[in-house]
């Protein structure tokens, strides 16, 4: 490819419209453009880029037995509501009609078009088990689009589904995938961590994040190095307080104290000078239609995904004022447990270890202080349904766990027969019975590789991409294109590396060499060849993004000398691949 023909406008500052450095660089670079709120054009090297990823993708999936399929992204309402997930899925789904009426979503994520396939084509236990994939655009009506495309509300997804007649394949499947992701991820350039994490939406029982380190990520994930254990913060656990209680009061000391307009924490620390960590928050949800009282200590966040797990409902939304008057007798803003008895109040397990606490005292305006758990008030069950905080140990075996920021870039699930029973997708089985599909489902974020994949490799000039993403292997530029010497011996390595099977492009511009330099810095390209006065002793420059110092070949050689740099650097993206140790499930 010849720069000169290339659309790639590069520019020398930061966009505005960007926040994190990926976005940032492939605007400059000239990879994406915006068209709306989460909506990009990819533009030539962009698109090599994702098609280099996809690519990975594609080895690692076929080489465990996946068979790619494409399905639509256009897709009837009726398939929906088989699942119930057209009411689930809310506003993040772009919904539309036909001209006949019929509304259509547009896939956010395709269980629902996949089971119906295999219902309709898969007969029996012979066939299985099954894995289909697909790399398609995928739409979400994300309320944040951000980051460019590490958050869009049109992006490209690598989506896999399996299918299994009993639990043993799938636990199979899935180690095999597990594997195949690390492998993809790696190949990208990135070592991922794999944690636990709430299935939302999607539903099913195991399930598995990748997730790489960034500060540019939008989550925490809590990592122990003693024995593995890793989890998103949606679903860390961590040791509960143990020892024993603080020495109760016989008699109460709570005093009731006139706080008016004083309803959230912030107010009460300022209010009464006192740290968050003396009081004790309540916050008033319908759990499955009906009312309970969750009790936190004022400086921690209470964990939904916890709580909806602990209390077993599938349903958890906060109570409205109405709700919380008619449950607790007061104001919002003002609840808390004493005066509770009978009803659902769940605590964290650490509010028990509270002396001397601050709580609402369920009327408007009013707080208790002094309050002590025993001797004022009594729960429902004391549970661990507070988010994991630094500090916190691992839950396994005991050791401090690291608090760190990530993006995700794959999360994988065991479905089980979520969507099979719901469905009604039968197999006959080896004992001539008609059953459901055991299923599992795999998701990778392509477009998200790209941005992550800059967030983990760049410095302040640019992008530094592992050659197996790099929107080209190798550039070659004669320093001054007007020199024939050296714009001829540019041309022939250049036309001889593609020969070679080398993603080569060709800087025939006639641009200053500094303008040039700064242009294959930005955009990354893993080897620069550059061929310049020095070429009078026989000799050419060459230079890894990745390195600092230039390397003198020899023009006779020079060919040979770069092949044998990119096969290496080529070796080495399999070199961490190989590095996996073993699924934990
Ligand atoms: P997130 O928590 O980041 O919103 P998710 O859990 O909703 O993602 P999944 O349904 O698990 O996403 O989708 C599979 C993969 O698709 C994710 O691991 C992620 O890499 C990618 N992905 C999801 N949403 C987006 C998006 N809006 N833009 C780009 N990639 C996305
Ligand atoms: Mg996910």
């Amino acid at each position: 490819m010849k720069v000169s023909k290339l659309l790639a406008p590069t520019m020398k500052e930061d966009p505005q419209e960007a926040e994190i450095i990926s976005h940032k660089l492939m605007m400059r670079t000239g990879m994406l453009r915006r068209l709306a709120a989460g909506v990009y054009n990819y533009l030539p090297l962009g698109l090599r880029v994702i098609k280099k990823v996809e690519n990975i993708i594609r080895e690692e999936m076929d080489a465990i037995g996946g068979q790619e399929i494409l399905m639509p992204a256009l897709t009837p309402k009726e398939l929906w509501e088989e699942s119930g997930r057209w009411q689930v899925m809310g506003d993040n789904m772009f919904r539309l009609k036909d001209r006949w009426g019929r509304e259509m979503g547009l896939g956010m994520t395709h269980e629902e078009i996949v089971t119906d396939i295999a219902r309709k084509e898969v007969r029996s236990y012979r066939e299985l088990p099954v894995m289909l994939y697909q790399i398609q655009t995928k739409f979400r009506d994300e309320p944040r689009p951000r980051g460019g495309i590490m958050r869009g509300r049109e992006f490209i997804m690598k989506d896999a589904y399996s299918f299994h007649h009993n639990t043993e394949s799938l636990d199979e499947t899935y180690r095999e995938c597990f594997q195949a992701y690390w492998r993809i991820f790696a190949r990208c350039g990135m070592a991922t961590e794999a944690v636990e994490a709430d299935p939302g939406p999607i539903g099913g029982t195991d399930n598995h994040e990748f997730m790489v380190i960034a500060d540019a990520g939008e989550d925490t994930i809590f990592l122990c190095s003693g024995c593995g254990y890793g989890a998103n913060r949606e679903m860390a656990y961590f040791m509960d307080p143990s020892g024993e209680l603080p020495a109760r009061p016989e008699t109460s000391k709570k005093e009731k104290i006139h706080t008016p307009n004083v309803s959230t924490i912030d107010k009460l620390v300022e209010f009464l000078g006192v740290e968050a960590e003396k009081f004790i928050k309540a916050l008033v949800y319908m759990a499955d239609g009906k009312p309970i009282m969750a009790l936190v200590r004022g400086d921690r966040e209470l964990n939904e995904v916890k709580l909806r797990r602990a209390l077993k409902v599938k349903s958890l939304e906060m109570a409205t004022a109405e709700q919380i008057l008619s449950f607790t007798g007061g104001d919002l803003g003002f609840s808390g447990p004493i005066g509770m008895e009978g009803k659902a109040v769940y605590a964290d397990t650490e509010v028990r270890y509270m002396v001397d606490a601050v709580c609402g005292a369920n009327e408007k305006d009013m707080h208790f202080k002094d309050v002590n758990p025993d001797t004022d008030f009594n729960v429902t069950g004391y549970i661990q349904i507070r988010d994991a905080a630094d500090g916190d140990i691992c839950p396994k075996c005991g050791k401090m766990m690291d608090v760190k920021r990530s993006v995700e870039l794959g999360h994988i699930f065991k479905l089980g027969r979520k969507y099979s029973d719901s469905m009604k997708a039968t197999f006959d089985d080896e004992d001539g019975k008609e059953k459901t599909f055991i299923m599992g489902c795999y998701g990778i974020g392509v477009t998200r590789i790209v941005a992550a994949a800059i967030e983990a490799r760049h410095d302040k000039d640019g992008i530094i991409w592992p050659i197996s993403i790099a929107p080209f292997e190798c550039v070659v530029m004669p320093v001054i294109s007007g020199d024939d010497k050296q714009r001829e011996t540019a041309e022939k390595i250049y036309d001889e590396l593609r020969k070679r099977g080398v993603d080569v492009a060709y800087d025939d511009r006639d641009h200053r060499p500094g303008f040039k330099f700064k242009d294959a810095d930005l955009i990354g390209y893993p080897v620069r060849v550059v061929v310049g006065k020095d070429l009078d002793n026989g000799k050419l420059e060459m230079k890894l993004r990745h390195e600092k110092e230039k390397r003198m070949i020899n023009v006779d050689t020079a060919v040979d000398e770069i092949m044998a740099v990119i096969n290496e650097l080529r070796a080495k993206d399999f070199e961490l691949a190989d590095k996996f140790e073993g699924c934990p499930c």
